[in-house]
């Protein structure tokens, strides 16, 4: 019996939003508009998109002993997720500093914070935790060397999915792991690293020949496309009107994950991802946006 349908192995971010009619250059001050603040990071986001669409979800993150560390604790804890492996402590909570001006485009400052603090050894720690899930996703906003050890502790019958974000060439201990490995074009061309042509079928083929089990490539408003050695399947997405896409792809690769462990094939899984994604592009913000169970039935197509 496992404890859990997902694991999430990951960060946890505050995102601080600041709009601005426009963008400071070097010794600049502008002045801006009040600040909000966000639950976020890959994994965090993660835990919450699993959880709300019904999983039994667990997250495996290091969060500072600061208030930003207590908002998320108190968000994933909202959401119904386990935080028992939330470790608390080691440096300050992440933080992404965004300043996003009229036209919507934002920049950025990430400091990783205590998410560069979940260590190997944390991971050992949480044995438990690895033994007790279905299913375990990872992305790459913690140290590499952690994720691997992840991999190297995984048991027999736990499937291992992750998305490379931010993107880097990976060991091939870890990508024998994914099953599958979750990317959207940059990723897949920062991961193979050579050139690409235009067609999501030839990255596929590229990132299936260094070793993963499986791969699904996200395409945006075109849905996805999965791939295993037995061919690829293209997944039309649903026809949505747009708000924001901030975090789809982790709301995506979370109800991959789910669907996975429940037993659904690739195809059926990332069927049901598109469904989330989209879901998740028709609401502002990337938590705030992810749909319970209930509203993705309500979704029409
Ligand atoms: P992000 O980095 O913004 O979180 P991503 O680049 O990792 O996203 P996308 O491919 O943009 O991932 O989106 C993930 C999934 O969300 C897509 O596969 C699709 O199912 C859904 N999606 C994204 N944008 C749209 C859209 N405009 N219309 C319908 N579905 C969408």
């Amino acid at each position: 019996m496992y404890d859990y349908d997902v694991l999430v192995v990951g960060s946890a971010n505050a995102d601080l939003v600041v709009g601005v009619e426009r963008r400071p250059a070097a010794g600049e001050t502008v002045l801006g508009s009040d600040l909000v603040v966000h639950p976020g990071g890959k994994g965090a986001n993660q835990s919450v998109a699993a959880a709300r669409l019904g999983a039994r979800t667990a997250l495996l993150a290091r969060v500072g002993d600061d208030t930003h560390g207590r908002l998320l604790l108190d968000s994933q804890r909202r959401s119904g997720v386990d935080t028992t492996g939330v470790l608390v402590g080691g440096a300050p909570t992440g933080v992404a500093l965004i300043t996003v001006d009229p036209s919507g485009d934002n920049s950025i400052v990430v400091s990783p914070g205590a998410n560069g603090r979940l260590t190997p050894q944390d991971v050992r720690a949480a044995r438990g935790l690895l033994h007790g899930s279905r299913v375990v996703s990872a992305q790459l906003e913690i140290p590499l060397e952690s994720v691997v050890e992840v991999v190297r502790n995984l048991p027999d019958g736990t499937r291992f999915v992750l998305n490379p974000s931010p993107p880097r060439p990976l060991p091939a201990e870890l990508l024998a792991a994914c099953d599958p490995l979750v990317v959207n074009e940059h990723e897949a061309r920062v991961i193979v690293g050579g050139e690409l042509d235009d067609s999501p079928e030839e990255w596929a083929a590229a990132l299936l020949a260094l070793g993963p089990r499986s791969v699904v490539v996200t395409l945006g408003a075109q849905g996805a496309l999965v791939a295993t050695g037995d061919g690829t399947v293209r997944i039309p997405s649903v026809r949505v009107a747009a708000v924001d896409t901030t975090g789809a792809g982790d709301a995506f690769t979370a109800a991959l994950a789910w669907r996975l462990g429940a037993g659904a094939s690739l195809a059926d899984a990332a069927a049901y991802a598109v469904r989330v994604g989209a879901a998740a592009v028709t609401r502002v913000g990337a938590q705030e946006s992810y749909p319970t169970e209930e509203e993705l039935a309500s979704l029409a197509g």
